[in-house]
């Protein structure tokens, strides 16, 4: 699934202006040019990949997206219009090398079925939600309000006002768009004289502004699913914009509900793990003992901490971590233990500690031991 960054593929640097941009493209499509490499997938796979991240990179609006928020910006339309679709590339290709640079086979490839019909369809639409990593344990229904595409209800959709006339474009003949022969391409473009619409309208729908479309709040109810995992973008076909009524018929765009996790003050998560970092005292660590330890589900378990437990330990509860999606399993969860060292002594506890201490000898700690075992042979060396 992981993308590749686009400025990666193009092999420019992240300020790079349009000029070194289009040149890094070009230098580049030419060495993986499917008429350079018939029936040569991977070159295939790579000038799409060019292709892609230039149509992205060369457009002002996109690329600012692309900085913002990366691969997300585009997903599935994500709002965002789409990005570059493959049935751009014809257009970009051309005007970088002129008409007839590519070859007809090229034109076929790339150009061809652009002007067959399409059933219009309504915008996707993105929703970001931020859930508790409690609730991403038991999964939960949420409501929410979002603000969907739907036809206008004063118009009807046509966006003209009651009673306007509507006249069919003589340019484009209504279909919105004109095309164009320029050497082996086909070009199609959106029609200036009408401005894409295929139509004027005397008087526009005062409502809608004569886009036959106005947003609607709309309540929905999202079920999140137990364990879903930060990042997770649920679909729900359908529930986006309507498709506008003008263009014929059409089909709604989907809703896509982005949900992220929020840092939980305990835990943290690593898909179905949790980590969570629990202080001992030192005399539980020294002498064993037992620890409360919170979980995920809102109750506690009892750690048994092993005699002499250095800080750092790690010890795993089975079955106490994250739910998972679509099974019954549970993960676990990791406890590291953090020795604490007793502070703000009173007089007694101080006498009691420095007894201790003049008992002590190198058994008891062989920790350090150890370093200053290391620690005299470095020494040592040194003088020699
Ligand atoms: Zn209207
Ligand atoms: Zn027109």
């Amino acid at each position: 699934m992981a993308k590749r960054d686009y400025y990666e593929i193009l092999g420019v640097a992240k300020g790079a202006d349009a000029k070194s941009l289009k040149s890094a493209f070009r230098k580049k499509a030419m060495e993986c040019h499917p008429d350079r490499h018939p029936d040569d997938p991977e070159a295939e796979a790579r000038f799409k990949e060019l292709n892609e991240a230039y149509g992205i990179l060369s457009d002002d609006q996109k690329r600012a997206a692309y900085d913002r928020m990366g691969h997300a910006a585009f997903e599935q339309g994500g709002g965002m219009g789409g990005g570059a679709g493959f049935q751009d590339f014809g257009d970009i290709f051309s005007q970088i090398f002129g008409g007839g640079a590519a070859g007809g086979g090229f034109s076929d490839m790339f150009g061809g079925g652009r002007g067959r019909q399409t059933i219009q369809r309504g915008s996707d639409l993105r929703y970001e939600m931020e859930i508790s990593l409690e609730d991403a344990f038991t999964g939960k229904d949420i409501d929410i309000e979002v603000p969907i595409a739907e036809d206008c209800e004063r118009c009807d959709g046509v966006g003209a006002e009651p009673g306007a006339t509507i006249e069919t474009c003589s340019t484009c003949g209504g279909a919105g768009r004109v095309r164009t022969q320029q050497g082996f391409f086909t070009m199609e473009r959106p029609c200036t004289t009408c401005g894409g619409q295929g139509e004027y309208v005397s008087d526009p729908c005062r409502a809608c502004d004569g886009q036959g479309q106005t947003r609607q709040q709309t309540a929905l109810d999202v079920s999140i699913p137990a364990g879903v995992e930060d990042g997770t973008r649920i679909r729900l076909s359908g529930q986006g914009d309507a498709a506008p009524k003008r263009g014929g018929p059409g089909q709604r765009g989907d809703l896509y509900i982005f949900v992220s996790i929020k840092p939980h003050a305990l835990f943290e998560r690593d898909g179905p793990n949790l980590f969570c970092r629990a202080p001992v005292p030192m005399t539980t660590a020294a002498l064993g003992g037992d620890v409360e330890i919170p979980t995920i589900d809102g109750g506690r378990s009892k750690l048994k901490v092993p005699e002499g437990s250095q800080s750092g330990r790690r010890m795993r509860l089975r079955g106490k971590g994250m739910s998972t999606l679509r099974s019954s399993q549970r993960g676990d969860m990791y406890v590291e233990l953090s020795v604490e060292t007793p502070s703000k002594l009173n007089k007694r506890q101080r006498e009691i500690l420095e007894e201790f201490a003049h008992e002590g000898g190198d058994d008891i700690s062989p920790e350090s031991k150890n370093f200053f075992d290391k620690a005299k042979a470095f020494w040592d060396e040194l003088v020699d």
